[in-house]
């Protein structure tokens, strides 16, 4: 009972911290994403693509989760855009209290999008809001098209599915219909992208859909 009430604590206290963060990102005119998978779903070649494919348009700003090591932080830093690590010695997912210590770094104003790469897992960071607009959840088709029945809590709670990897499609067992039909009947909303950051396949039509959010987002603000 005492474990079920400390997890309340820790969950209450993070809510808060979250939407602190989320009015800091508003007040700039941030449009946060809270990028979420399995280790191994290609969490940060997709986001080294998006980058790559929008960095003319859209200043963007990096927080990379990892357990241990910068190996992510310095592939993302290569484009030359600013990046903080969080390393979370063995923690499986960032909370909000770190990800308001590492935009610390950074100059706010100049921000478009601040996309967090999370921990690898499809777990417990559904249960973190980090103050994100909204939550990014990446599924690479040789994970299987079970997870989205299988991991019914992130997949209910994203902004945006994505289904990665979609070259290798012919060579797993991964079916494309069930799969989309599993997140649609646990999540009525989210647009649902089938893309390979690898070839390219699909990823303009994910580019296009995030750069409108970030052109809504300061319409509404203009507004
Ligand atoms: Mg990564
Ligand atoms: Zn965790």
């Amino acid at each position: 009972m005492t474990e079920i009430k400390i997890l309340k604590n820790i969950l209450d206290e993070n809510r808060h911290r979250a939407d602190d963060n989320r009015q800091v990102f508003n007040k700039h005119g941030i449009l946060a994403l809270n990028f979420i998978a399995s280790p191994g779903a290609g969490k940060t070649t997709l986001l080294e693509k998006t980058i790559f494919g929008l960095k003319d348009r859209l200043n963007f700003a990096v927080i990379e989760g990892d357990i241990t090591g910068d190996y992510d932080a310095r592939r993302l830093a290569a484009l030359g855009i600013p990046v903080v690590q969080i390393n979370t010695e063995g923690g499986c997912h960032l909370d909000a209290g770190m990800v308001h210590r590492a935009y610390q770094d950074f100059r706010l104003d100049k921000v478009d999008i601040l996309a967090v790469e999370n921990v690898g897992n499809l777990v417990c960071p559904a249960e973190f809001d980090l103050g994100e607009a909204f939550k990014v959840v990446v599924l690479s088709v040789p994970e299987g098209d079970d997870k989205p029945a299988k991991y019914p809590l992130i997949f209910s709670e994203a902004g945006a599915v994505i289904f990665s990897k979609i070259d290798l499609l012919k060579a797993v067992n991964f079916g494309l219909d069930k799969a989309r039909a599993d997140v649609r009947r646990i999540n009525r909303e989210a647009p649902i992208f089938e893309l390979s950051a690898a070839t390219g396949q699909g990823m303009g039509e994910w580019l296009e859909w995030l750069s409108g959010k970030v052109e809504s987002m300061k319409g509404d603000e203009a507004g």
